[in-house]
């Protein structure tokens, strides 16, 4: 079992705007890994504490081995995709996931779960999730947006989320694929079992509601 890394234990702005502690995980907390090769890993970690999990960064397979449960953070997937190859992460990761571990994907890590994209690059994937998934979908930086978000199982109104150069689905290629969420009649929010994936960063805005039913997932995968 590697080391698990914590992180500060202020959320994002809060040490500015009044020092708000994260809790300390309780004994048997399940673990949460955020793959941490490239993209927004803290706020990941951070809310994950918030929800009451043991947050761990994972960069190689001693740390995959160590996580109950997996975070694939926003940021650029074609970087993210070729440093999981370069580290050799991928195949191990890939198995991980086939074995079951709960993996929740959230923007390039959406686009890093999904079997197929819509493009004709070729940029190496995670693959799992059956969908086809276009990149930068809404635009450009400038189109970059913030709403509130209905979501289908979380209640308590809508969720605050923001796009960011997000991706959506474009098909989905499998019944088991449930669609959570839509934005102009495109799921942007999927699940299929073990797997979670959101076009957008639910990580950023404080709302913290998907980070804890994931939590949720990665205990009950624990108790099957
Ligand atoms: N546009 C990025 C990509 O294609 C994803 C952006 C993000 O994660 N915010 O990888």
């Amino acid at each position: 079992m590697s080391q698990i890394t914590t992180t500060s234990r202020w959320t994002p702005g809060e040490r500015l705007a009044g020092r708000v502690p994260l809790p300390e995980p309780a004994a048997g907390a399940p673990i949460v890994g955020v793959l941490a090769l490239q993209g927004d890993v803290l706020e990941h970690l951070r809310a994950l504490r918030r929800c009451g999990a043991v947050a761990t960064e994972v960069r190689t397979t001693d740390h995959l081995d160590a996580v109950e449960g997996l975070i694939v953070p926003g940021g650029e997937s074609t970087t993210i995709g070729k440093l999981l190859e370069r580290f050799e992460v991928m195949e191990p990761l890939r198995q991980r996931i086939a074995a079951g571990m709960p993996t929740f994907g959230t923007c390039a890590g959406m686009i890093l779960l999904s079997d197929e994209l819509e493009q004709e690059r070729v940029q190496p994937l995670i693959g799992g999730l059956a969908v086809r998934t276009r990149r930068n979908a809404f635009g450009r930086q400038v189109a970059s947006f913030d709403t509130g978000l209905e979501v289908a199982g979380i209640d308590g109104g809508p969720m605050d989320v923001s796009f960011i150069r997000a991706p959506r689905v474009e098909a989905v290629l499998e019944d088991e694929v449930e669609v959570l969420a839509e934005v102009d009649g495109y799921p942007v929010i999927v699940r299929q079992g073990h797997l979670l994936a959101t076009a957008f960063h639910p990580e950023v805005t404080g709302d913290d509601r998907l980070h804890a039913a994931f939590v949720a997932q990665v205990r009950a995968a624990r108790r099957a």
